[in-house]
């Protein structure tokens, strides 16, 4: 019944929607590229997982339109589903199983990353097979403790690359390293990160090792650290409009979200004082009032922890969600047995958006139901399509 309700979401049988605006997805690439550029570093559009739920292809273009020159990806899957939507340029994968892909990721040109030798000679050995060198950048573990090649074992894996090299077999094409705890500024981790780092780069230089990119930084180091831009930043989480660091809003960095979840109501009902509302009978209703029914549940990625906690907006106001979250649905208490004058079935219910007509942010379900807004938007599940706008 609201005016969100009537030009929002237009009539149709849609359930659910994740509503992606790509418009937001542009600026807020072209604002991470103006803060980096004064370090003189570009941007790597991180897209893995799906664009962190918002959809790998759509967001690589748009931040390839407003100025990204890399693409990087977890996965080599992933970096071959750009290829074949037809995306040019540079692209980085990084988490390799055994065996590849090799062959397929070596003919597509895409750079994969050489974390430990046994991975440098599989590379190197399908590259010699197949004719065409291999790009490749290697990993330095600076300190993440997760993946890269530990400091003991650096000049080894760096050696291996230089043969390699030398040989015609692979370009060694970049140097990085990922930070542990750069989301918490000052941290002293960070500090030993970049000396290591630095002494990385300088045994591969020592080397003859001469890569196009050498970059650490993720999106809260782009954001509140410039000594860690060097030549690229790997940026997911801002590129998508939220702020990776702590007690800050997007707006903060001038980024927007570019993700707004929404549902239509499936069922309004009055219930009595004292109706236990959902599997286990953890909310009663303390009066008479209107239920709505949401048809959204953890099976779309809401996380079953939001039960009696996460708030959602229907009619231009934030109502909490009654009892449990179920797989496919949860209940909203209207507060009022007059309330279905108000909210009628297929009315919108904006579960997260921007925040800027009042309603929830990735933020707030991530702090009411103990997690990161990287999770909140990563895990909306497949059956929610995605909806594009702001596609000029
Ligand atoms: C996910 C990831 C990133 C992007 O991190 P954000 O904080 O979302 O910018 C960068 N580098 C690596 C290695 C990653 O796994």
């Amino acid at each position: 019944m609201t005016d969100l309700t009537a030009t929002d979401f237009p009539p149709g049988p849609l359930r659910a929607e994740a509503r992606i605006d790509l418009d937001a997805i542009r600026a807020n690439t072209r604002r991470v590229g103006q803060i980096v550029a004064e370090s003189g570093a570009g941007v790597m559009a991180v897209v893995k997982a799906d664009a962190y739920g918002h959809g790998a292809v759509p967001c690589a273009r748009a931040a390839k339109q407003a100025g990204a020159a890399w693409l990087g990806t977890a996965l080599p899957e992933e970096a071959l589903e750009l290829r074949a939507a037809g995306l040019t340029g540079p692209i980085l994968a990084w988490l390799h199983p055994a065996g590849g892909p090799w062959d397929e990721l070596i003919v597509q040109e895409i750079d994969v990353t050489g974390y430990a030798p046994w991975v440098l000679e599989e590379i190197t050995a399908a590259a010699q097979r197949l004719g065409i060198p291999a790009r490749v950048q290697l990993k330095a573990d600076t300190g993440l403790g997760r993946g890269g090649t530990q400091p003991h074992d650096w000049l080894e894996l760096v050696e291996l690359a230089a043969k390699a090299e030398a040989a015609g077999h692979i370009r060694v094409t970049g140097v990085w390293s990922h930070f542990a705890c750069a989301d918490e500024p000052g941290h002293p981790s960070i500090r030993s990160q970049l000396d290591l780092f630095r002494e990385a780069l300088a045994v591969a230089d020592h080397a003859g090792l001469r890569p196009e990119v050498r970059h650490i930084a993720n999106s809260p180091a782009a954001l509140s650290l410039p000594e860690a831009h060097f030549d690229l930043v790997r940026s997911g989480l801002a590129l998508y409009g939220l702020s990776p660091l702590p007690d800050t809003t997007p707006a903060d960095f001038g980024l927007r979200p570019a993700m707004s979840l929404r549902a239509r109501v499936a069922l309004v009902k009055n219930a009595p004082a004292e109706h236990g509302v959902s599997y286990g009978h953890i909310y009663h209703t303390a009066a008479p009032t209107t239920l709505a029914l949401v048809p959204l549940g953890y099976a779309d990625g809401l996380p079953r922890n939001s039960s009696n906690v996460g708030e959602v907006f229907i009619g231009g106001r934030r109502h909490r969600i009654a009892g449990r979250m179920a797989m496919d649905q949860f209940v909203v208490d209207l507060g009022d047995p007059d309330a279905d004058r108000d909210v009628q079935v297929g009315d919108e219910v904006l579960i997260f958006g921007s925040g800027e007509h009042g309603e929830p942010t990735a933020d707030d379900w991530a702090r009411a139901t103990g997690t990161l807004n990287y999770e909140i938007v990563t895990r909306i599940g497949p059956r929610v399509p995605r909806v594009y706008v702001g596609n000029s």
